[in-house]
């Protein structure tokens, strides 16, 4: 669902990812592992179509990121093209960045009425069953702002699903949560998991990577460092990169 070949990102003249390259397959759970500045949120800002690439080449369901064939050429996509690509993947933020101004349930919907043109009954209706998939059913009409931090990033996850995403992004979904509330995250991600989403999963709960991850990746300075099971990579990491990295964070 992922193909990325020696992809290349650089922010003015500093390159940040120096040539990645990664295959993720329909119903695969990765975790996405590095230190700071690594490049992890730029290669999920790609993958996502939030970025361009400037070389190399990223592949999300079969399609260029960024560009289109037409006529035996690649062409840059519009804004509006690039939006439609973006449509099959939920992406979930550190920070919930939920609409302040719209109920839990409402959040939800909107994408459902706005972009997939479905009644409003018909969206409710799905939010509602995404409330429930979450452990938030009661919830339904508060504000963000009534919400704990978990409560909000359980409704970003279900915002994203409202959309049916073929793939699922999490950048750092539980650093910005107070530690009791990390699980109750953890457990609706490991759920979706289990039900055979696609996932890709930058964080520093290597727990959750070992338990639910099929795959993890170690990432430093813009390259893949280590690529391979969960169980092996993070009990015996084979590269004194990744064996650095995990004292630092368990
Ligand atoms: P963290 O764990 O802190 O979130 P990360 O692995 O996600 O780190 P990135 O956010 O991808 O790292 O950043 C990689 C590098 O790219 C950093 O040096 C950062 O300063 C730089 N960078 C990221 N976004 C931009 C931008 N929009 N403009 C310029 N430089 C950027
Ligand atoms: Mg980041």
């Amino acid at each position: 669902i992922v193909e990325a070949r020696n992809v290349k990102k650089s922010f003015g003249s500093h390159e940040v990812l120096h040539g990645i390259s990664l295959n993720v397959h329909r119903g695969e759970v990765v975790a996405l592992l590095g230190p700071s500045g690594s490049g992890k949120s730029t290669f999920l800002r790609c993958i996502n179509h939030l970025e361009t690439i400037d070389g190399g080449v990223l592949a999300v369901d079969g399609l260029p990121v960024g560009y289109k064939m037409a006529g035996g050429k690649l062409h840059e996509l519009s804004p509006k093209e690039t939006a439609g690509r973006r449509r099959n993947i939920g992406m979930v933020f550190q920070r919930f960045n939920l609409f302040a101004h719209m109920t839990a349930i409402e959040n939800i919907s909107e994408a459902p009425i706005k972009v997939l043109k479905q009644s409003k009954g018909q969206a409710r209706q799905k939010a509602e069953q995404l409330l429930d998939r979450v452990g938030l059913k009661a919830k339904a009409d508060m504000y963000p702002s009534q919400l704990s931090g978990g409560q909000q990033q359980r409704v970003a996850i279900a915002r994203a699903l409202a959309m049916d995403p073929d793939l699922m992004l999490f950048d750092e979904p539980t650093s910005a949560l107070d530690p009791e509330l990390v699980g109750d995250v953890l457990a609706v991600m490991k759920e979706l998991a289990s039900d055979g989403m696609t996932m890709i999963v930058v964080t520093h709960e290597i727990g959750f990577a070992r338990e639910v991850c099929d795959r993890s990746i170690f990432m430093d300075d813009g390259v893949v460092v280590e690529d391979g099971l969960p169980r092996e990579m993070l009990v015996n990491p084979k590269h004194e990169r990744t064996r650095d990295f995990l004292t630092k964070v368990l």
